[in-house]
């Protein structure tokens, strides 16, 4: 019976010039996300986006509920509804009420004897002979028409029902419920930036946050062929893959760190190797993000969270590189990151063990303060450092992955 979806978004981040940029992307990512819909069309009109077949047919369930599956990933998106559009007369709005309000209220009724209900009413057309509070009492009748005087009540605070109806000079609609979407601004409307992707629980949450800022994300992950096995690459294969479906599908870059990592074992005080490794992924995601236009680093790192991330140690592995370094969960406690990667459905995508790139020939008790001038005399022990580099550059491996996306 629905046959449009409305779609409201945040007028705030859309003001002035950009507005327009901002409504192009988002509709170009719904279209995105509802690609296995056939005969789709996703048009702006006066602040909202609507979702219809082109031929104005109602959608199927399947197409719902890949609809409701969809529609949360989103972002930019406050709030969608699924209407049943109608022409702009009373009568049409009335058949509309009279052919779905069975449906919204035989399931209350599953748990009360007595349902509340109101009928809110919305008439942008001031032509229109009726008012809205005309509308909704006629409305209001047409439900009446089907159940008990004695089991139905007005509550204007605190429905168990709501039938939402909006009459405007080109049509009307009725609706029953408003599905929340991720907020946000939408993915394209900012620069795309290079995630540091390792297999663990955070990076991914990290990618998750700047792609609801409006940033796409390409991925880079390193891992250390033959010390790390296929594992290592395939779960972030996947994670990549996953993290895919809130956005156009980026690339991910795979690059094996291993002979950097048997240089510095083989040339440097063991304690500082975490922090020489991460500072050559910086350099390497660097030289990546600058060779594909990615304009700044990603990564979910965390202060105090392990040996590398004390201030210290964060600022000495930030110095190796200039570009900008956003890290989203600087501040945020293990747990809400759990909880968010719940949520987002990393988690369990993150918690399969696979040995990581960064302990591979890791000390037993790494420094936890590796100032600048300490890391540099380090590195300075380290023969042609700058040619295993681009040998580690030339041999990078790139994977595109599309999420799969069936009706
Ligand atoms: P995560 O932080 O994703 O849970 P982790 O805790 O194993 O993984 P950390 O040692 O905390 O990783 O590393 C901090 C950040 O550095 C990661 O969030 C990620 O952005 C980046 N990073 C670490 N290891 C890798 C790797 N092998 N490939 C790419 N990025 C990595
Ligand atoms: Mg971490």
């Amino acid at each position: 019976m629905y046959n449009a979806i409305i779609c409201r978004y945040h007028e705030i981040a859309i003001k002035g010039n950009n507005r327009n940029m901002f409504e192009t992307r988002m509709i170009e990512n719904i279209y995105h996300l509802l690609r296995p819909v056939e005969n789709i069309r996703v048009s702006k009109v006066r602040g909202r986006i609507w979702v219809e077949h082109k031929d104005k047919t109602p959608f199927t369930e399947k197409e719902l509920d890949l609809i409701n599956t969809q529609m949360p990933k989103a972002f930019g998106l406050e709030s969608f509804s699924p209407v049943i559009m109608t022409e702009p007369s009373l009568e049409a709005m009335q058949k509309a009420v009279d052919n779905s309000c069975r449906q919204y209220f035989d399931k209350a009724f599953e748990n009360q004897k007595v349902v509340s209900f109101r009928i809110r009413g919305k008439r942008s057309d001031k032509k229109f002979p009726l008012d809205s509070k005309q509308i909704e009492i006629e409305l209001a009748r047409i439900v009446g028409k089907h159940y008990d005087y004695d089991s139905l009540n007005i509550d204007l605070e605190n429905a168990d029902v709501t039938v939402w109806c909006e009459l405007r000079a080109e049509f009307a609609f009725v609706y029953y419920e408003t599905i929340r979407g991720p907020g946000g601004l939408p993915v394209g409307s900012n620069s795309p930036v290079l995630a540091l992707l390792s297999g663990g629980i955070d990076s991914p949450v990290a990618c998750y946050e700047i792609m609801k800022r409006g940033c796409r994300c390409d991925f880079i992950t390193f891992h250390s062929s033959p010390y790390t096995p296929q594992d290592t690459v395939d779960k972030v294969k996947t994670i990549a893959k996953y993290l895919n479906r809130f956005q156009l599908p980026r690339r991910l870059f795979i690059c094996n760190l291993a002979p950097m990592q048997k240089l510095i074992r083989d040339n440097c005080t063991p304690r500082f190797r975490t922090v020489l490794y991460r500072r050559m992924m910086f350099r390497i995601a660097e030289r990546v993000a600058i060779r594909h236009k990615r304009f700044a680093l990603l990564t979910g790192e965390s202060v105090g969270q392990v040996a590398s991330q004390t201030i210290v140690n964060m600022a000495t592995i930030d110095n190796a590189t200039n570009m900008l370094v956003l890290r989203p969960l600087v501040g945020a406690d293990k747990n809400d990151v759990v909880n968010h990667a719940r949520r987002i459905g990393t988690y369990n995508l993150s918690k399969q063990q696979v040995p990581d790139s960064c302990t591979v020939f890791a000390p037993p008790s790494p420094a936890t303060s590796a100032p600048v001038p300490r890391i540099e005399e380090e590195e300075a022990k380290l023969p042609e450092w700058e040619k295993v580099m681009e040998e580690i550059i030339d041999s990078i491996e790139i994977c595109d992955s599309e999420p799969d996306l069936q009706l």
